[in-house]
């Protein structure tokens, strides 16, 4: 009965959408912060992170933010992967 050790990736890239043409631009994720908005590449329009939610990585990509995953994997006692 051995417990396999589950992992949680760290993404090192993201595509934001923006939320003013949908036009998805790519950004890299910051190790230790929780970008508040972005500027699209397409209309150049600033997307900022909605009250409700803690980060533009976490409202507007399938992915989550660094310090949002860290906690995450520490809240479920898993290992978190560093990204590659
Ligand atoms: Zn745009
Ligand atoms: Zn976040």
């Amino acid at each position: 009965m051995g417990r396999k050790k589950q992992f949680i990736k760290i993404p090192s890239l993201a595509n934001i959408k923006c939320q003013h043409c949908g036009k998805k631009s790519r950004r890299k994720v910051p190790e230790d912060s929780s970008p508040p908005y972005f500027d699209c590449d397409k209309c150049g329009k600033r997307t900022s992170t909605p009250v409700t939610s803690c980060c533009i990585i976490c409202a507007f990509t399938n992915t989550k933010c660094v310090p949002s995953l860290v906690m995450e994997a520490k809240s479920k006692g898993l290992t978190f992967l560093k990204r590659q």
